[in-house]
């Protein structure tokens, strides 16, 4: 459930028309309800209510100062995948006891960085990764608390791209060679072990990939266990999808996610933590824009609008639905469009063939569930300023990131001095 519905007629944020924002601030811009996002923490915390429990918001998803901190306020941790995103958690104000730091390609001077705030974990996804993460702690005195990144090899069924726990994929270690890493771990210094982390992949729409991996990697804990390791922290990672078109996906909620998961891995009497990203963010933003033509093409009919694919890359890259609406209600008679943007590029097509109220230039179009991945891979392709950010709570918004101006633009450019 989102905070973008129609009253009287149009669309509104919250307590606001879409149609003010976009006059006081310009299209295109993305839009984000608090509400929601705190709904959205909200339920998932239920879900595991009754255990001791941490959600580490996967920053990735939305990196917005306003966003993490709206989080931070409920009480949410991070995963973070860089030192870049260790910062921005850490000045958004989620405490390093909070934060778990993902990813396969950590380097020396991050794990420095990470290891001087204190953070609570590091999920790590390599040997070399240990040895290193082992001798940079030594070299600071420190002790870094680990768990390893456990590849369960099971088939997220979600887009490929953004499948990550098959064995053919880059992340984490194999479950057949588990039990031989975390012996090897034990006996480094600076190396505390606490736990089992995995994360198969995003926008899962089915709950049995997750079952499969959750009862894989408990077989795996019982096993440390015997072993001797003390194991006292699992991590199930993020991936719990959205509704991107609502008329035909229907994901599961996190309460069932959660009862699911509390069945399968609630007896170990770890600590649970979990890492979503896109069901925090994703339907708590939408992108706002307006139609610049409508050109009949022969046999189509494009609704240009001034987003493009350098705002919004995922119907390019992921091929991924997004439900596109016009903010004014009319009755006009419904027209087919394809709906694409300014930048010179076929890929730069947001939807095909989808209906619309006859709509003119100057109307505005609404994005929606484009709170997650949007931004945050947004660029400046075409010469195109990065759109802002703006938030909404109840009846008052804020612009959370500025328009930048084309001299700022250009100016991060420097000539080489035999030019000047
Ligand atoms: C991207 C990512 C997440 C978040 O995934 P969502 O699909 O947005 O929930 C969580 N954990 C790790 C390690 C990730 O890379």
């Amino acid at each position: 459930m989102d905070h973008f519905g129609f009253k009287q007629g149009e669309i509104y944020a919250e307590d606001l028309p879409v149609s003010k924002i976009a006059a006081d601030v310009g299209t295109p811009f993305y839009c984000y309800s608090t509400e929601t996002l705190i709904r959205h923490y909200n339920v998932f915390c239920a879900a595991f209510s009754d255990q001791d429990f941490l959600l580490c918001y996967a920053v990735k998803a939305n990196t917005n100062q306003a966003i993490i901190k709206t989080l931070a306020q409920q009480g949410s941790g991070a995963d973070v995948v860089s030192e870049g995103e260790l910062r921005r958690a850490l000045q958004a104000g989620i405490p390093a006891r909070k934060i778990v730091y993902s990813g396969v390609a950590k380097t020396e001077q991050e794990m420095a960085f990470a290891l001087n705030q204190g953070i609570f974990q590091f999920n790590v996804e390599s040997q070399p990764e240990l040895h290193q993460l082992s001798r940079i702690a030594e070299s600071l005195g420190k002790t870094a608390a680990i768990a390893f990144r456990i590849n369960p090899d099971v088939d997220a069924k979600t887009h490929a791209k953004i499948s990550t726990g098959k064995s053919e994929n880059k992340f984490g270690i194999p479950l057949s060679r588990a039990r031989e890493i975390y012996a090897e771990a034990a006996k480094l210094p600076g190396i505390r072990v606490q736990g089992v982390d995995l994360h198969i992949g995003s926008q899962l729409t089915d709950l049995e990939p997750f079952a499969e991996a959750f009862r894989r990697i408990v077989t795996l804990v019982e096993d440390l266990r015997t072993d001797g390791h003390e194991i006292t922290v699992l991590d199930l990672g993020g991936g719990l999808g959205i509704p991107y078109d609502r008329a035909t996906t229907k994901p599961p909620l996190p309460t069932e996610y959660g009862e699911m998961a509390k069945k399968i891995v609630g007896h170990l009497g770890c600590k649970i933590i979990i890492e979503p990203g896109r069901l925090l963010v994703g339907n708590a933003g939408i992108l706002v824009s307006k139609v610049i033509y409508i050109k009949q093409g022969e046999g189509r009919k494009f609704l240009i609008i001034d987003a493009a694919m350098n705002d919004l890359v995922r119907p390019s890259m992921y091929d991924a639905y997004h439900e596109i609406v016009a903010v004014k209600q009319n009755d006009a008679n419904l027209s087919t469009y394809d709906i694409v943007g300014p930048v010179c590029e076929t890929g730069d097509t947001f939807a095909r063939d989808r209906e619309l109220p006859e709509l003119e230039s100057g109307d505005l179009v609404v994005i929606r569930s484009a709170g997650a991945y949007g931004a945050v891979m947004s660029s400046t392709y075409n010469t195109r300023r990065l759109i802002p950010e703006v938030l909404v709570k109840g009846g008052e918004y804020a612009i959370v990131r500025p328009r930048p101006s084309y001299e700022e633009i250009i100016g991060l450019d420097s000539l080489p001095t035999w030019m000047e």
